[in-house]
């Protein structure tokens, strides 16, 4: 499990890589010498739709493949990456990768399908955020209607910079979703103020939706409002068939979970849709 211990999370990282134990400076450089030395991989996870039981999207998931600590995963050195700075420089190289493979699936597959990419807080702040998007969609060829940009609640607090952000970031094209929803403390007027198409609703809601009223109630509510509000709404961390079924059972829209699949690399992507996942679907 993740235990934090204060600002670096240094107690985890090093727990799961006993023998060596970096310090900040160390794993810094580590972290730079990942961004430079191609130990940097996507995984992408599936978005299944309650609809018509097509996939209608992939999310980018970072991973870091420590040559000798082995994977590493994102809740862990996001927030170093945050802490240090080297947050913007990975976060660029994600989404031109994420641009840069979209782009190759439409081109070899005709895939018709967006990539989601999560940013965070720093880059969602940066002054030249919507210039570098620009520049990564025409170096990539990717139009912006297949780019989806995953935010949180937290970076709605300052609502009238945030507004502004997402207005310019759609009226490039580009779709917006509010990841992790209802797991934040920001108020919910952001959601008539800003552009956002689709809401995520967090995990944590999901994970006793079967035996839990409380849950249910919260999630078929926010269904609801969802879809009065005209918005999409995807169910995140669905393991189960029962959970899928009170899902579909109040109109959720989409959803993502290791029921369908777990976050794969690129070349599983690719094996998956030669085999029809309608089937897998159907026979649960
Ligand atoms: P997230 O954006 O909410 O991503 C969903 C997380 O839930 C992923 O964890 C995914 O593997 C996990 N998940 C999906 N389905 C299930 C399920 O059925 N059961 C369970 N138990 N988990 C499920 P992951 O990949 O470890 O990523 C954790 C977080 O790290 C992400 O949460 C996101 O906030 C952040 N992250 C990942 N990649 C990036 C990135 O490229 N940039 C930024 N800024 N943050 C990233
Ligand atoms: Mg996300
Ligand atoms: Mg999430
Ligand atoms: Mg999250």
């Amino acid at each position: 499990e993740v235990k934090r211990n204060g600002k670096n999370g240094f107690q985890y990282y090093s727990s799961v890589l006993d023998e060596h134990v970096m310090n900040n400076i160390e794993l810094e450089a580590a972290l730079r010498k990942a961004v430079d030395g191609e130990q940097l991989i996507i995984h992408y996870q599936p978005q299944i739709s309650l609809h018509n039981q097509q996939v209608i999207g992939v999310e980018a998931l970072l991973r870091w493949i420590h040559p000798e600590k082995g994977l590493i995963e994102p809740g862990v050195f996001i927030p170093i990456a945050e802490e240090t700075g080297l947050i913007g420089e990975i976060g660029t190289w994600v989404m031109r990768e994420a641009c840069r493979q979209m782009q190759q699936w439409q081109q070899q597959y005709g895939w018709n399908i967006p990539v989601s990419v999560n940013l965070s807080t720093q880059q969602f702040h940066q002054e030249k955020l919507v210039s570098a998007i620009e520049s990564i969609l025409r170096e990539t060829g990717l139009h912006p209607q297949y780019l989806e940009l995953e935010i949180t609640e937290s970076m709605m607090m300052d609502a009238s910079r945030s507004g502004q952000i997402l207005r310019e970031l759609t009226r490039l094209g580009i779709q917006i979703s509010m990841d992790d929803f209802g797991t934040g403390y920001s108020s919910l007027s952001y959601l008539k103020l800003f552009p956002i198409h689709k809401l995520k609703i967090d995990r944590s809601f999901i994970k006793d939706i079967t035996s839990n009223e409380d849950d249910k109630a919260i999630v078929s509510s926010i269904i609801a409002m969802a879809h009065n509000l005209k918005m999409n709404v995807i169910a995140e961390g669905v393991e189960t068939r029962e959970q899928l079924q009170i899902l579909m059972d109040n109109g959720c829209d989409d959803i993502q979970g290791y029921y369908f699949s777990r976050p794969i690399p690129a070349k599983e992507v690719e094996q998956m849709y030669l085999n029809p996942l309608k089937a897998a679907v159907e026979e649960g």
